[in-house]
């Protein structure tokens, strides 16, 4: 059961939903899922005969879009930006209130809206991000490059998207019952605790630039072998932020 502050803020924000975006939860993921299908289907059948230059891109676009998903996630998402207000609200004032340590599941598929992107976010990654690197990669180096990064930032996006949700679902669903998300999906669940959500586990898929800058954070096992709630490995930074960043 959702401590009563978070059943509260539920009840408002479910209050507040326009009419219609009730029933769409199911719709929003089917989208999401198969819009992002079709972008990485359609960049690898433009691809033929790759040289082994070329195919680095994609382990070089795995890389970038995982710092991607660190910078925003710590930065606009965390911290109050002018021009990027609306990830803040999104994230730290709704999505880390509706979802809490004590509270992760979706009650019912009309909570999804609070886990994945909007629709928009998604021409938005589509034609705002992957398009103009993917022209830069056709102007300066070869059109495989160009559609193989396509291919690779919009799996890692469809990524992001799959395991957030599966971290949102009820526990015991058939997909949380599978080790690796498991696993992230306690680190995400970390994140959630609203003293540790601006210092630590940022990463929302793998956690490698958490590991690099040094914010991974892990429940620890305590004397008795047991393991004890939500202490980090960098006890100072654990606190909540005086800065009024952390949550409203
Ligand atoms: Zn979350
Ligand atoms: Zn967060």
């Amino acid at each position: 059961m959702p401590p009563p502050h978070v059943l509260a803020f539920r009840g408002q924000d479910r209050a507040e939903r326009r009419p219609g975006t009730r029933a769409s939860g199911w719709a929003h993921f089917v989208f999401t899922s198969l819009a992002s299908l079709a972008a990485v289907t359609f960049a690898l059948s433009r691809v033929e005969r790759v040289r082994l230059l070329e195919a680095l891109v994609v382990p070089a676009t795995f890389l970038f879009a995982n710092l991607v998903e660190y910078l925003v996630h710590r930065g606009p998402m965390h911290r109050r930006k002018k021009l990027l207000a609306i990830l803040y609200e999104r994230h730290t004032l709704r999505h880390h209130r509706y979802f809490t340590h004590e509270a992760m599941a979706c009650d019912t598929a009309a909570d999804f809206s609070i886990v994945l992107f909007p629709p928009v976010m998604l021409l938005v990654v589509l034609g705002g991000v992957a398009l103009p690197v993917a022209l830069l990669l056709f102007a300066v180096a070869t059109p495989n490059t160009g559609w193989l990064f396509v291919a690779t930032a919009m799996s890692y996006f469809l990524t992001y998207e799959w395991l957030h949700f599966a971290y949102h679902l009820p526990e015991g669903s058939r997909v949380t019952r599978s080790p690796l998300v498991r696993a992230l999906r306690k680190r995400h669940t970390l994140h959630h605790d609203l003293g540790r959500m601006a210092h630590e586990n940022f990463n929302i898929t793998f956690p490698l630039c958490d590991w690099l800058f040094g914010t991974l954070g892990r429940p620890k096992i305590d004397d008795r072998g047991g393991r004890r709630e939500a202490r980090v490995a960098r006890d100072d930074d654990a606190r909540p932020s005086t800065r009024g960043d952390t949550h409203a």
